[in-house]
């Protein structure tokens, strides 16, 4: 799902199509051209159908992208830059260069995708009733793009947060509260009931009605729900650690191994201290890290004659960040390099040691003892 591809650059920003919207893409076209155009205007060839199912495919492109460039010519206006703009199996994002930093702002940066989409539906929807004569397969074309902007506004307004809707709540809620966080809470909590209640309606007209409108329920609620407890964890991981330092994070109480060590002895210290990683060193010099996963990479029946030195990630392998690194990119770079620890070194000398473990206990601590 991470693979795009850029397509063009419209105002300076960079228009992004992940490999998933190939295949909506493809979906759309072949459903216009087998199942939609055939029974709304009979009579035509197969070339035809699908020439229209392609071009109407094409139109619903340009109006996802235009909804995208509603919320990102606001946003720009709004003095936050925009990064780029992806299209993907669901719609579109327009990626900020940071987040609204007061209510009115994102209401308004917000609210400024779904009228774009309304306002494509109402051109094309009066095109269709005042100038077309229904019945060709221009007019059902124009009209079918009219219907989906329609949905896609209506859609997008569903107050289920991260879609437009929940944000315009957030933004709402925000207002009132004064506090970001709460209100992202509580927006997220609504979009969390909403999902499920989605769901549920998927499964009972699966079941009891056969109908499998119902999966793409179930699907949609599922993946809601999935990104609002992802974007509310990412705040809340932002509000914990903004402003702090790996130095104030990181663990001191050093214990080390000795690149000489056996594997054999280094089994007893995971036994014994119970950490999930220790650095080696020797004398003075930092030679690397050594984990559970580097160890379990030589059969048991050898741990007695192998060397930590054999199995150790070396320094230029491993994550090193230095005490003054700011701890909220921390996390972003652990997950970058998919490890779970870094090294913390000055000047060449180790100061400490810095887990993912380290930083979730900190967040745990920081919403059980913060102030709301
Ligand atoms: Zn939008």
């Amino acid at each position: 799902m991470n693979s795009s591809f850029r397509i063009m650059q419209i105002k300076g920003i960079p228009v992004e199509i992940n490999v998933s919207w190939l295949l909506i893409f493809f979906l759309f076209s072949f459903t216009l051209a087998q199942s939609y155009f055939p029974s709304a205007v009979e009579g035509l060839s197969s070339s035809s159908y699908w020439a229209a199912g392609i071009i109407t495919t094409l139109v619903l492109f340009a109006s996802v992208l235009t909804h995208e460039f509603g919320h990102s010519m606001v946003a720009i206006k709004e003095g936050i830059p925009i990064k780029k703009i992806t299209l993907f199996i669901f719609g579109g994002v327009a990626q900020m260069e940071s987040e609204p930093t007061n209510p009115a702002t994102e209401f308004k940066v917000t609210a400024a995708g779904p009228l774009t989409s309304l306002f494509i539906a109402l051109v094309f929807g009066a095109f269709y009733y005042l100038i077309l004569s229904p019945g060709n397969i221009y007019s059902e074309a124009i009209f079918f793009v009219a219907q989906l902007n329609l949905i896609m506004a209506v859609f997008n307004l569903v107050p289920a947060f991260p879609l437009d809707g929940g944000r315009i709540f957030r933004s709402i809620v925000w207002y009132f509260n004064k506090n970001m966080l709460k209100a992202t809470r509580i927006s997220v909590g609504l979009g969390s009931v909403l999902s499920y209640l989605a769901m549920a309606i998927g499964f009972l007209q699966v079941f009891f009605q056969g109908n499998l409108f119902g999966l793409w329920l179930i699907f949609l609620g599922w993946m809601i729900n999935q990104a609002g407890q992802s974007s509310y964890s990412q705040l809340v991981f932002k509000e914990t650690f903004s402003g702090m330092k790996v130095s104030e994070l990181m663990s001191t109480n050093l214990q080390t191994v000795s690149p000489d060590d056996t594997l054999e002895e280094l089994a007893e210290c995971f036994l014994h201290y119970k950490f999930g990683a220790f650095p080696v060193v020797y004398g003075s010099t930092t030679h690397g890290l050594v984990t559970l996963q580097n160890m379990k990479e030589i059969p048991r029946e050898q741990w007695a004659e192998t060397k930590v030195s054999r199995v150790l990630t070396p320094l230029k392998d491993a994550m090193i960040l230095t005490p003054d690194t700011d701890a909220a990119e921390v996390m972003m770079k652990m997950a970058a390099q998919n490890t779970g620890r870094v090294l913390v070194m000055n000047n060449g000398e180790l100061v400490g040691l810095l887990s993912r473990t380290d930083m979730m206990r900190f967040m745990q601590m920081h919403m059980v003892l913060g102030s709301d």
